[in-house]
């Protein structure tokens, strides 16, 4: 497919899981990648084996909670690419705790990279898509975007954040050309989950199928979703005949047949 040949991709938190699978995903679709992530390792790994498949992808350190670092990294994958016709600000991390353990370091910290990271780095490429009346913002949000559950407050508060901020620029994207769209999933077959699923086993000593069975049960998931699954749900947010797609929050919930 090269549906996307010709535009440019920056994925943020591109080192491993969805991130990684969305590169992998946009440049197959045609559109050359700059992959970044706190983990420099990680994404110059990701980049090395996209160009030796014959893609053109670069990799770039960037912590997003940082804005001097943001907007390097802007500055960055224009040159590197050009320009920056489509953002997917995947970059997230997540914890647990009930309400009254949540520190204030931890609360501030999921906030800054899930929404704050959005926030800043949507900012850093947004006048260039708005100047030429092209552009595809993809938010990795998550059904914690909108819904609520036990022990992940904080997580919960900044998908909520990240599906807000998703339709209040689409608002601002509207007759400019750039559209604005969040994807929600459920859990994903990612290390993120990994961890997820290792902390359940730590705090109940079930075994790990028992501890993905119990998470899945609790949000009614009948599966963990692929995160193949996900970067496809984005290409197709990015493509030209999605243009009059913007505002929507696109709900991965693990009930689509495989
Ligand atoms: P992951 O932990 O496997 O990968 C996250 C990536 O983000 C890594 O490359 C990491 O280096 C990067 N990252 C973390 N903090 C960063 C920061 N401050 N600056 C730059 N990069 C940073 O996670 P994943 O499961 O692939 O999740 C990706 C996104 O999808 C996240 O936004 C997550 O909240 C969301 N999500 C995940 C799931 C799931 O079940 N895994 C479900 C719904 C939504």
């Amino acid at each position: 497919m090269t549906a996307l040949a010709g535009y440019n991709a920056l994925i943020t938190g591109g080192g491993r899981g969805i991130g990684a699978a969305s590169a992998v995903a946009l440049a197959e679709a045609g559109a050359k990648v700059s992959v970044a992530a706190r983990n420099e390792n990680q994404v110059v790994e990701i980049a090395a084996d996209l160009r030796e498949s014959g893609y053109e992808a670069f990799a770039f350190r960037c912590d997003v909670t940082d804005p001097r670092q943001v907007r390097e990294l802007a500055l960055s994958a224009t040159e590197a690419m050009g320009r920056v016709d489509i953002l997917v600000n995947n970059a997230g991390t997540a914890t647990s705790n009930p309400l009254p353990k949540i520190t204030l370091a931890e609360w501030q910290h999921i906030l800054n990279v899930n929404a704050t990271g959005t926030f800043l780095c949507t900012q850093a490429v947004w006048e260039g898509m708005v100047e030429r009346r092209w552009g595809r913002v993809v938010n990795v949000a998550s059904i914690a975007g909108l819904d609520g559950d036990k022990y992940i407050s904080a997580y919960t508060a900044a998908k909520h954040a990240v599906v807000g901020f998703t339709r209040a620029i689409a608002a601002e994207g509207r007759a400019k050309g750039v559209t604005v769209n969040a994807v929600c999933p459920g859990y994903v077959d990612t290390p993120l989950t990994d961890e997820t699923i290792a902390r359940i086993m730590h705090l109940t000593g079930k075994s790990w199928q028992e501890s993905l069975t119990s998470m899945l049960e609790q949000v009614g998931q009948p599966r963990l979703i692929r995160a193949h699954e996900v970067a496809d749900a984005i290409v197709e947010l990015c493509l030209e005949e999605s243009s009059g797609r913007t505002g929507e929050i696109v709900v991965l919930d693990g009930s689509e047949s495989l």
